[in-house]
Parts: structure tokens; sequence; C-alpha cells
């Protein structure tokens, strides 16, 4: 098409104005805010001009045009966040926003977000009271610890503590504890920016007590345990128990510390899992403070909780980065509501979804394979291949690092389209649904499925596979 073609084409394109007008007789505008038509109208006419300077010559009529802007509108309308099928078997995936809260949390949200509260208030002096009392008991009860408060994610947390305790100081650590978490949290960086020096001893695999003995000088500020939540460090190894640690720190007057990360109030070995440091061993260990999130074992909305000795969480409440760092109240409403819960430990694994997830045994995703299997099964054809298969799921988010669940999942292998293309297109529908591709099958893991899910999961496969 030669340049005087194109010219003559471009043109021919009608106004935003003209369009505008358009719209305002067409029934599917009525709703739609005015700036977003606007925007709307732009973004289809950009489009166009591009097309026809890309010598594509596109077809463009009002109709034509008038039903892109819809399209449009209503991809602008749609919300961005929004809820989804966990398919993966991946109880806390940090992409698909960890831990679920429980009925009861979501329910406190609600209560205390939409209407006034005590916060910050004390209601028998009427004086204004600490955000923290809301939680600090229930964790004191629930750790054994002397004080507590919670801010807004563990990475907070331990750099709150690191600069409250240890600004301008050395902080000792085993090189075999240098973790790196998902984005960007590294334990080396973290040091520098709470004000601190890291000081490595030992080595990767093993660090003794005469490492950290060694290392302490007149400059050291802290003896600082990171437990390693994400990765496991085997074969020929060496570590040093926190009552050690501890001790060392009482001879030279040092504080101890641990970022627990995927801290734990229940003993996940009473349920056939492996053993996870419960926050009490190292409250009960003795150390000054100890941090960890509220969004991994413990399965309460995205909070770093400080726990520790009385003197250490009042130098860190007057820190100005607490201020920073605070937790809002729909947090912390949640938090309180969860942190519940584990008064009672029965109640806590039926109520919170992570642990009952965790905890959920091969029979039980047996049942639960069987019965989405069913469902999937009726809307095949012939020539898909739908199976029960035996298979592992991971337990994600910095938490059991070598653990493999032993699950019952339903893979999927259309014949249609391909395995890629049906993974595609199940997290494009609404809502997504997301599953996870091995070995050239789709798999999804009934774990992280929750009861009621299934038929939509089926609804879905059913569009995708037979399109009327
Ligand atoms: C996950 C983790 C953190 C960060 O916790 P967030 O709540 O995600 O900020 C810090 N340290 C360790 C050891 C962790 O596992």
């Amino acid at each position: 098409m030669s340049s005087t073609d194109k010219h003559q084409q471009l043109r021919h394109l009608p106004g935003v104005d003209h369009l505008l007008d358009k719209t305002r007789e067409d029934e599917r505008f009525t709703a739609v805010p005015r700036q977003v038509i606007t925007r709307a109208a732009r973004t289809v006419l950009d489009h166009l001009r591009r097309q026809i300077l890309d010598g594509r010559n596109p077809d463009f009529d009002d109709i034509a045009i008038l039903s892109d802007i819809d399209r449009q509108c209503r991809q602008i309308l749609a919300p961005n966040l929004v809820s989804l099928i966990n398919a993966t078997g991946v109880v806390l995936h940090t992409n698909l926003g960890r831990a679920l809260l429980s009925k009861q949390a979501l329910e406190n949200i609600q209560t205390i977000a939409g209407a006034y509260s005590n916060l910050e208030l004390n209601i028998s002096t009427g004086k204004r009271g600490l955000r923290y009392t809301a939680v600090e008991s229930l964790i004191c009860e629930l750790t054994g610890a002397q004080a507590a408060m919670a801010v807004n994610n563990n990475a907070g947390a331990v750099l709150l503590a690191l600069n409250t305790l240890a600004e301008g100081t050395e902080v000792v650590v085993s090189r075999g504890e240098l973790v790196e978490i998902g984005g960007s949290f590294r334990v080396p960086d973290v040091m520098i920016k709470s004000g601190c020096r890291l000081r490595e001893v030992g080595t990767t695999n093993r660090t003794h007590l005469k490492d950290y003995a060694g290392a302490i000088t007149a400059d050291t500020g802290m003896l600082l345990k990171v437990h390693a939540s994400n990765y496991r460090i085997q074969g020929f190894t060496a570590s040093v128990g926190l009552e050690d640690l501890v001790a060392l720190g009482n001879t030279h007057g040092i504080p101890v510390m641990e970022d627990l990360g995927s801290g734990t109030l229940v003993d996940f070995s009473a349920y056939g899992l492996p053993v996870e440091p419960p926050v009490s061993r190292s409250v009960a260990a003795g150390v000054d403070i100890v941090t960890f999130s509220g969004d991994k074992l413990l399965g309460g909305p995205q909070a770093g909780i400080i726990a520790g000795r009385k003197p250490a969480i009042e130098k860190i409440r007057a820190n100005p980065l607490t201020r920073a760092l605070r937790i809002d109240k729909l947090t912390l409403a949640a938090l309180e509501a969860t942190l519940r819960l584990y008064r009672d430990e029965q109640g806590a694994v039926r109520d919170i979804p992570t642990l009952r997830m965790l905890t959920m045994t091969y029979e039980d995703t047996c049942r639960k394979a069987d019965l989405l299997y069913e469902l999937v099964k009726k809307i095949c054809g012939p020539e898909d291949t739908v199976a029960c298969v035996d298979m592992k799921s991971r337990p994600g988010g910095g938490s059991f690092p070598d653990l493999e669940l032993p699950t019952r999942c339903v893979t999927l292998i259309p014949a249609t389209i391909s395995v890629a293309a049906l993974e595609r297109r199940m997290r494009l529908s609404t809502p997504a649904i997301i599953g996870r591709i091995e070995n050239n099958r789709y798999i999804m893991d009934p774990r992280t499925i929750l009861p009621g899910q299934e038929t939509l999961i089926s609804s879905t496969l059913d569009t995708i596979l037979r399109p009327s």
C-alpha cells in the first residue's frame, strides 16, 4: 500500500468525540464511566492507526469499532486482583497469596474494619493504648514469651530487630544460615540495611560453638541464628544448638536472636509431618528475640511476629522504624482471630486452611481425587486420557523444604489440544485455574482445591475441551 493510501485511511478514522457520541445511544455503555470509554476509544483508535501504518489495511466501521471499545471497556473495568483456584497442591504458594484465612479471621476483619475500634485506645482508662495489646498476651500464652508484638511482615521484623539491637555492631551468623528467600530477601543484605556488619563464621556445612566464640570481639552486638526454612544442608553437617548459643551470649552479655521464618505453634510431627521447630522451643531456649511470619505455617495474615524478652521488645517498640513497619488493623484483626484458634490445637487444624491442607492424609486426597476424576471423566471424550495417579505435593512458601506429601492427583492429556495449551486456557479462564504440568500431563492436585471448586474445574474443562 502506498503512503498516500495510508494517509487516506488515517484521515477516514473516526474521531474520539464522534465515537463518544455514538456510545451515548448505546446501552452497552450506559453504566460505563465516561473516562473509561474515552480511554478505551483512544486505545482502539491507536491500535487501528498502527495497523494502518503497518499496511495491514484494517476493516473499520463504527459498528466494529464500537464493539472493540466495548471489549476494551470491560477489560478496563475488570478487577485486577482476583481470586483463583489453586490446583498445584502447593499449600503455601507465595505467588498465589500464601495462607488462606480461616472463617474466624475473615469474620473478624469484617467486624473490625467496618466499624471504629479500640485499635489504640485503652477502653478502661480512656487513654491511648498500644495496638499490640490485641495480640501480645495471646502470643505470650502460646509461646511462653515475656512480651511480643507484630509488624508488617517477617522481613520487616528481622530488619527492625537487627536495627534496634545491633546497629553499628557486628552480628555473628553461621555461613550455613545466610539464607535467601524469594522476593530478594537475603540475610546479608538485610544486615546492611539494618546498619549491622555481618560476621560470618564456620563453613557452609559445619559450624561449631568455638567458631562463634572465636568471632566475639568488643564490636559484637548480636548472635543470630536463621532457620533453614527453604533449604537443607545434608551429609557431613554440624550446627550449634540454640541453647548453646544462648549460653555463649549470656557469658558475654550479647543478645541472641533467631529468625524462624516459618514459625509454628503446633507440633507437626503429631500429624505425621517432619518436626518443624515450634516457636515455644526457641523461647524456652532463652533467646532474646525470635521472629516468624504470620502467613507461613501459622496460616494467618501477612505479618511479622516478634516475641521474646521484655527489655528487647520494649527497645524495638521505641524504634522509629517500628512506625514505618506497623501492622494495620485488618491484619491485626485477622491475626488475633487466627491466634485464638490455637488455644485448641484440634480446632486449629480443622479451622485454619493451611493446617488442614498440610495435615490432609493420603486417604483424604484419594476421596477428593475420586470426586474430581468422576466429574472430569464425564466431560472428557474417549480420546482424552484421564487418570488418578499417586504423586507428591510440596508444602511451599519456606516451610518443610525436603518434604513431599503423598497425594492422589487427577491427570489429563487432552486429545484435541496440547497440554501447554490446556494449562494456558485454564489459567486464562474465569476464575483462573492454576494447575501444573509434569511429564507432559496436566495435573490437578486436590490438596489445595477447596470443596465445591471441583465442579468449576470440570465445567471450565468442558468449555475448553468441547467448544460448542
Ligand atoms: C520467609 C522468611 C522470611 C521473610 O518472611 P516474610 O513474612 O515473607 O517477610 C525471613 N526469614 C526466613 C528464614 C524466612 O523463611
